[in-house]
């Protein structure tokens, strides 16, 4: 990590670029509208981002439907290096992409620039590794007969992604479905285009033929609408909140039958029982989950069931950890929480703070800062089952504790969630970890750690989290079918 007056000479020094990028080049909206993209740390206005409308999303979904083909019989190993440069390329740009999510997002620097960005460059690297080593499969059929089964590219992929990690949300999509031959239309957030402007710029430096990889930015009513209706996009990838994912269903059902793959919310439980032998690494672990990049994560552990006997010591701790966080300046290296993406989102996070202090026990205040009306500082309340804050989203920095006495409880109010993404379960005992990990129902359980994940592991969820999974071989699946080629040779 550079020193912190270095990322603020390097933000000066950037200069984002506001277009849409269609065909293989930067294109405003067709009829001139554009977004403001707000510092949410300052207000500042960043840029003016071109507001795509339903003819702009046209002229992308026809660009890349143009140069499908191509891509897709483009060789494997041409296919990967196209890929692996696009890789160094964003590593040779890290700075400027890691500074244009920290502005754009008010994300820490110190996440961006360790975790974000390089992390980015490597799932590129990962998928594009895996172009020249997908091989089919023979059926076992009668000799006589000779079935082929191969995995084709679906076409058009129509990435929509959230606002909480711009660079790498989008990079979970677009890598697995460039590597399987796909051409991509993304529409980003509306509060964070700029990162991934940037990256369609690179790809194409890095020889992504024109119109393999579009980006449309704009709002989500409009130019997320349209892709989600348009009768020539194959597959909508989603991540994003469950009601908009909900919409997409029925976007797709009104429209060419889509096929729709969404990474929705989340409301992970941690579960802690008695038996965690080390009670300083699960409250830091319990800080990790609820207060990285100020709790907006999809897969956040944002409820916490503890078992009694431990309830108050761990607690102390996790609230002594809680109000040691500096919150400020997102571009200082010493800041340890950012502002929440927008003044929106800091509303509505203190209105499920006010929801705390009136329906349980305040263990942690947090709220309002005098930092600026995006800040919102961590708060932790000791909340019933039926609380708002037990069962809905919040996507800020806000904990939601239970006591639980049981082991079968400590399930039961886990599961008891439209969700169910992720969960974490603490324990010294390797039979109860194996017994309630298997008992858990997310799409990950990490044991004695949290929010456990990597490129070689699926990520995804249960229930109203979505279905579809990214990250690992299994996101390729998304982006293909299964063709079978059968030849008579008797
Ligand atoms: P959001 O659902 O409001 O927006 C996501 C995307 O959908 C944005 O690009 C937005 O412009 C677009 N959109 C909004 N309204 C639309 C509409 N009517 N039609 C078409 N598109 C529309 O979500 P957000 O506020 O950007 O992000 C926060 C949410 O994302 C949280 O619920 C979080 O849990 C979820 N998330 C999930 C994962 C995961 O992998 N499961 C990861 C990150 C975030």
């Amino acid at each position: 990590m550079r020193p912190m007056q270095d990322w603020h000479a390097i933000a000066a020094g950037v200069k984002p670029r506001t277009d849409a990028f269609i065909d293989g080049g930067f294109v405003p909206a067709a009829d001139g509208r554009r977004l403001p993209s707000v510092d949410p740390a300052t207000g500042a206005v960043l840029a003016e981002v071109a507001a795509c409308g339903a003819q702009d999303v046209d002229r992308a979904v026809a660009a890349a439907r143009r140069a499908f083909p191509g891509w897709a019989a483009t060789p494997p190993g041409e296919r990967k290096a196209v890929l692996l440069r696009l890789a160094s390329l964003v590593r040779a740009n890290a700075d400027e992409l890691a500074v244009l999510d920290s502005l754009d997002a008010g994300k820490l620097i110190g996440d961006t620039a360790t975790v974000d960005v390089p992390g980015s460059a490597a799932i590129l690297q990962w998928y594009a590794e895996t172009i020249d080593k997908a091989y089919g499969e023979i059926a076992p059929t009668a000799r006589g007969d000779l079935a082929l089964v191969s995995r084709e590219p679906l076409g058009v992929v129509a990435a929509v992604v959230p606002w909480n990690y711009p660079l790498e949300m989008a990079v979970w999509k677009i890598a697995p479905a460039l590597a399987a031959g796909n051409a991509v239309v993304l529409k980003p957030a509306e509060e964070s285009p700029l990162s991934v402007l940037r990256l369609a710029e690179l790809a194409a430096e890095a020889g992504l033929p024109d119109g393999v990889l579009n980006v449309v930015p704009g709002e989500g009513p409009v130019a997320g609408k349209a892709l989600g209706l348009h009768p020539d996009v194959d597959v909508v990838t989603f991540t994003g909140s469950t009601p908009v994912g909900k919409l997409f269903l029925r976007y797709a059902g009104e429209s060419n039958m889509k096929q729709v793959w969404l990474e929705c919310g989340g409301k992970s439980a941690n579960v802690v029982f008695a038996d965690a032998a080390d009670l300083d690494a699960v409250a830091d672990g319990v800080c990790f989950g609820i207060f990285t990049n100020a709790g907006q994560v999809c897969s956040a552990n944002s409820r916490l069931l503890v078992e009694r006997p431990i309830l108050d010591e761990l607690l102390a701790k996790v609230a002594e950890r809680a109000g040691r966080i500096r919150l400020g300046d997102p571009l200082r290296s010493d800041t340890t929480m950012g502002p929440l993406v927008s003044n929106a989102q800091a509303a509505r996070v203190l209105e499920y703070i006010a929801v705390g202090e009136r329906e349980g026990r305040t263990i942690l205040a947090g709220g309002e800062t005098g930092l600026g009306p995006a800040f919102v500082a961590p708060a932790i309340f000791e909340v019933g089952p039926e609380s708002r804050l037990s069962r809905e989203e919040v996507f800020g920095p806000v904990l939601a504790v239970q006591a639980f006495d049981t082991e079968d409880e400590a399930v039961a109010r886990a599961n008891d969630s439209i969700y169910g993404l992720a969960a974490s379960v603490w324990s010294d005992s390797l039979r109860r970890a194996h017994r309630v990990a298997a008992a858990l129902r997310a799409g990950t359980v990490s044991v004695n750690t949290v929010d456990a994940l990597d490129v070689t592991t699926p990520f995804g969820g249960f229930g109203q989290s979505g279905f579809g999974r990214d990250l690992s071989p299994h996101a390729l699946d998304k982006f293909t079918a299964l063709k079978t080629t059968w030849v008579n040779y008797r």
